[in-house]
């Protein structure tokens, strides 16, 4: 963006490319079976006053997607972000929960694909929903419970949820070899503290 004005045109090859304001931009968009109309106020195109023709910038074009999933009703790539670090995950954890990509998460966080609204109502579902975040979490045989050393009361392998032994601690739980606890979801740190942590999910 930093080169003057005009540019050339890279359909009729004049040097006739301007910054131009559309009132009102209305534009058809198909995504995951479903047409949209949309309608955005204001939009800075590139246009070519020799031919008419536009091109959309990078900020055009966030703000059409964004008009998308408004009308959609899906999650915006900051609220996916933001709802995904409130509970401590990183991207690869969130991806391994939902059975997709770390690549997928990260372009739906930096707007450069649009989440299908099955997947929309899945991680509005996560992110709600604790009782769900331990039934995809439990049963993923990625999660990384590496670095949680038994008898040690701090559990990092999954940020949001710990594992409270329903049985006192003996000598095999301190091992690591037991494990008969409940797994209770957002306890804050200071709760999480009081309780030992096992670094298997056997349930
Ligand atoms: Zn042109």
């Amino acid at each position: 963006m930093s080169r003057p004005f005009p540019w050339k045109c890279r359909t009729c090859g004049e040097k006739k490319v301007r910054l131009s304001v559309v009132p009102d931009y209305s534009v058809e968009l198909d995504h995951d079976g479903r047409s949209y109309s949309l309608s955005i106020p204001n939009l800075e195109v590139l246009e070519c006053e020799a031919c008419k023709t536009r091109v959309l910038p990078d900020n055009a074009h966030s703000r059409i997607t964004l008009a998308l999933r408004e009308k959609a009703g899906l999650l915006t790539p900051v609220e996916i972000r933001k709802q995904r670090e409130t509970l401590r995950l990183t991207q690869k954890q969130l991806a391994n929960c939902l059975r997709v990509a770390e690549s997928t998460v990260c372009r739906w966080e930096t707007d450069a694909q649009i989440q299908q609204r099955s997947m929309d109502l899945l991680l509005r579902a996560f992110f709600d929903l604790p009782s769900l975040r331990q039934y995809l979490g439990m049963s993923t045989k990625s999660l990384d419970v590496t670095n949680t050393t038994p008898n040690r009361r701090v559990c990092l392998a999954w940020p949001g949820i710990s594992v409270i032994p329903s049985q006192p601690r003996t000598a095999a739980s301190r091992r690591g070899e037991l494990c008969t606890g409940v797994v209770a979801a957002n306890m804050s740190p200071a709760s999480r503290d009081d309780m030992t942590v096992l670094p298997i999910f056997a349930q």
